[in-house]
């Protein structure tokens, strides 16, 4: 007789299983994130701009990788993703105080600042549960365009 079969097969769920068990901080993963906490909270950074200063660090790494270390550290709760400008996607650090704000960003060159709005909070609470839903986070993404670039 054989072995009992695994639950599941190789390529199936138990390898993804085993994967997000076995996300944890590698030493590249620890780079990035620590990129972000040594710049603090309120920086907005791409792809670009990460894999820009790694190369400076002297880092080898493509920015295909940078990329993909970037969504896994926001999957992981590390860091936040924002699709705010026509460039593309930033990401910021996601902590503990630094949740509830909102953007306005350039849509020419992707400069992004930060503000706090308790309408914008109250408003989409009181949409939410106007629908019966379940408030998760309201944020309020501004498009426009900043002194350097009118
Ligand atoms: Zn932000
Ligand atoms: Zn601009």
């Amino acid at each position: 007789m054989s072995s009992p079969a695994p639950p599941v097969n190789e390529n199936g769920t138990l390898q993804k299983g085993l994967h997000q068990d076995g996300r944890r901080l590698t030493p590249q993963r620890k780079r990035v994130l620590e990129l972000f906490e040594r710049l603090g909270t309120g920086n907005h950074l791409s792809a670009e701009d990460v894999h820009q200063q790694l190369v400076q660090l002297e880092m080898k790494v493509s920015l295909a990788t940078v990329y993909r270390t970037l969504r896994l550290l926001a999957d992981m709760g590390f860091l936040q993703e924002l699709e705010l400008s026509e460039g593309g996607r930033r990401f910021e650090l996601s902590g503990d105080g630094h949740r509830e704000h909102h953007h306005v960003v350039c849509i020419r060159c992707g400069r992004t600042e930060e503000f706090e709005s308790e309408p914008v909070l109250a408003a989409g609470a009181k949409a939410a549960q106007g629908f019966g839903f379940k408030l998760i986070e309201s944020t309020l993404n501004v498009r426009a365009i900043c002194p350097n670039c009118q």
